[in-house]
């Protein structure tokens, strides 16, 4: 999103009635694939006017051969410290701590450890393991797809999600359609599932992400979809906002398309954390 295009969609006249919400999704190059130090979207943040933003780099898990997209356990300590080198470069700016966890069954004890192990504001669950070691958003595991059910996929992705969701583990439940990226889409009605998740985040008071890196995948779509959306609000689900920045030209991208859709499904108001503590916001 460049400065000139957040512009045009201010002349289009949305601006007078929304503020830009915080972005609360983005990733440092720890993870292997993301380019930009956490000062340096800090730095595009203040340009585009964001109100605040949060760090969520994908975590660690306790054994590092699990993939090669997060950081290392051992590099937890200097991910704070990145975050740490922003909010001294960046007064202005608030700038929460986070990370985006795996959640993985069996998992539970190693993410309630890296949650006592520093000041936390807040962790996103997100479900990118359907069963074994398939990470299904996984480019180079594409091919993958062929060996399985696509109504299967949708049904493991969201028990797992539900699961997530019902751990209390999360302040925040990450892009919850992610097996649409690379355009695998339910043959069924999906309704059912839909609510047991949502059920489930009332229960525990965990808040779902308008995710805009769907805009810049194949299925060219905000995660989750209007209809997940649109049964969020009357389920008394509450929202937040992430760009899931992997470059610095990426934070703050699309923010408005979401806040449009989130105005579509009935919200207007949002959540920010400080310390695990949550917030509501008009936006
Ligand atoms: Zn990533
Ligand atoms: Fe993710
Ligand atoms: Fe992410
Ligand atoms: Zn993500």
């Amino acid at each position: 999103m460049s400065i000139k295009s957040l512009h045009s969609v201010r002349l289009n006249g949305y601006s007078p009635l929304m503020s830009l919400p915080a972005d609360y999704h983005m990733h440092t190059p720890l993870c292997r694939h993301a380019k930009g130090e956490p000062t340096e979207y800090a730095a595009r943040a203040l340009e585009l006017g964001l109100p605040e933003i949060g760090f969520s780099d994908h975590s660690p898990v306790e054994h590092d051969d699990q993939d090669d997209w997060r950081m290392l356990a051992c590099e937890l300590k200097e991910y704070v410290a990145k975050v740490e080198h922003a909010r001294e470069a960046h007064p202005s700016l608030p700038i929460r701590l986070g990370l985006e966890v795996d959640f993985i069954p069996g998992h539970e004890p190693w993410i309630k450890e890296m949650a006592r192990r520093h000041n936390w504001d807040y962790f996103i669950g997100s479900v990118h393991y359907v069963s074994g070691k398939w990470d299904f958003d996984n480019p180079k595991r594409l091919a993958e797809w062929a060996e399985h059910d696509v109504d299967e996929v949708w049904t493991d992705y969201f028990t797992r999600l539900t699961n997530a969701a019902a751990s209390g583990l999360f302040q925040i439940i990450g892009h919850p359609d992610l097996p649409k990226k690379f355009n695998h889409r339910p043959t069924r009605d999906i309704t059912g599932l839909y609510l047991n998740f949502l059920a489930a985040c009332e229960s525990t008071g965990t808040c779902i992400e308008l995710n805009t890196a769907g805009l810049r995948k194949d299925c060219a779509e905000i995660y989750p979809n209007i209809e997940l959306l649109k049964l969020a609000k009357p389920a008394n689900v509450q929202i937040t906002f992430g760009s899931d920045a992997h470059t610095t030209q990426e934070v703050g991208m699309n923010l408005e398309d979401a806040m449009i859709l989130a105005h579509e499904g009935g919200f207007k108001e949002c959540c920010r954390f400080n310390c695990l503590e949550k917030n509501v916001v008009r936006f």
